[in-house]
């Protein structure tokens, strides 16, 4: 059943430059193609029964902040409950202008997410983006002019030529911005992504060589978590990070198990009960494939999805015996812990999340 407190998430998989670590359905695409995916989104958004107003919008991509502001409005003209209480738009640094933040605005978005990944020059050239940390600087203060001080900033720890000092730099480059939120992601690479394809066969464009291994990288993820600890930006998230009530809306919502409404290419909907994906690539969007449809566990997923929060999750009583030996085994490893009927990862659970979560699975 949904909710008024229900999100609404748009997907726009279209991007000015493939980023070398990057295999997600998107890419460079020919404008041609851009311009029916954007009919068939607004069809599929005019065709969605609204019952209910989000409180939530998140345009995701790819790279939205490329779409014009004629087109960007047209789309969010179509979704219901305006002004919202949160209305996300990624950017790729070097996108953002005066015309077009004052354009955002005018379109209900009020909170812009960066994507940085790095401070540092020769990191960020290797990714393939082409900004620097001067840009960053003056595109924050575009948007703030603009009236959009809800920003956050995504580092990714483990990016190829990285060291303790580079990192460092990134980290000082955050307490110099000092946005309200952080999301710090450990790279994975995608063996089908250019860089993961250099790391399998050899090859020095992309720096695969000099890809920090998991254990190091895990070492910066630890010192990016004290660092925004210090900094007054707690962990609330295994990748998330905010200052006290500027946590994101939205992305609660898929941690809290609360319905959301996906649109466009590999979009998820889930309305409490049931998980939904709609084709995973453009074309198979554009072509009308059927989305494909799975009933939620929700019994499961209140623990590994619940558990990604840095509060934890409250068990039901039925749960504490069902998951009793698991629970038992990770509090004696050490990476869970629980105080006053709450289960959460303790720091090094973090680190073996995935390991934890798995136990949770029904195989
Ligand atoms: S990482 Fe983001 S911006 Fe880069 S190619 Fe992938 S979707 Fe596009």
């Amino acid at each position: 059943m949904v909710t008024s407190v229900a999100g609404v998430y748009l997907s726009y998989p279209f991007c000015a430059q493939k980023c070398t670590y990057c295999n997600f359905a998107s890419g460079v695409f020919p404008r041609e193609l851009e311009r029916s995916y954007v009919h068939a989104l607004q069809a599929e958004l005019r065709a969605h029964p609204w019952e209910w107003g989000p409180q939530t919008v998140y345009l995701g991509g790819g790279t939205p902040s490329i779409l014009e502001i004629d087109v960007l409005r047209t789309l969010l003209e179509l979704i219901p409950g305006a002004p919202w209480a949160e209305a996300t738009l990624e950017a790729a640094p070097g996108t953002v202008t005066p015309e077009r933040a004052r354009g955002w605005v005018e379109c209900g978005v009020n909170r812009v997410s960066l994507g940085v990944q790095s401070f540092v020059e020769t990191e960020i050239r290797r990714t393939g983006r082409k900004h620097t940390a001067q840009t960053v600087k003056d595109e924050i203060g575009i948007l703030q002019e603009a009236g959009i001080g809800n920003i956050n900033i995504d580092l990714i720890a483990g990016l190829s030529g990285q060291t303790e000092a580079s990192w460092r730099e990134s980290l000082d480059g955050i307490e110099r911005l000092a946005p309200p939120h952080v999301s710090v992601y450990m790279l994975e690479v995608d063996e089908d992504s250019r860089l993961g394809k250099e790391m399998l066969l050899g090859g020095v464009r992309y720096g695969a060589a000099e890809t920090p291994g998991d254990d190091q990288t895990a070492a910066f993820y630890e010192t990016a978590v004290d660092r925004l600890s210090s900094l007054g930006i707690p962990r609330y998230e295994i990748s998330n990070f905010a200052r006290p009530g500027h946590e994101s809306l939205h992305n609660l919502k898929y941690w809290k198990l609360e319905p959301y409404a996906g649109f466009g290419a590999d979009a998820h909907s889930f309305d409490g009960a049931t998980r939904r994906q709609n084709p995973e690539s453009v074309n198979a969007y554009l072509a009308g494939e059927d989305s494909e449809t799975t009933p939620a566990h929700l019994d499961e997923e209140r623990f590994f999805v619940g558990l990604r929060l840095a509060a934890g999750i409250h068990p039901a009583p039925e749960d504490w015996l069902r998951f009793a030996a698991p629970i038992r085994r990770f509090v004696d490893a050490g990476l869970l812990e629980t105080e006053n009927g709450m289960l959460r990862l303790t720091n090094r659970g973090v680190l073996l999340s995935n390991e934890v979560f798995q136990e949770f699975l029904t195989p």
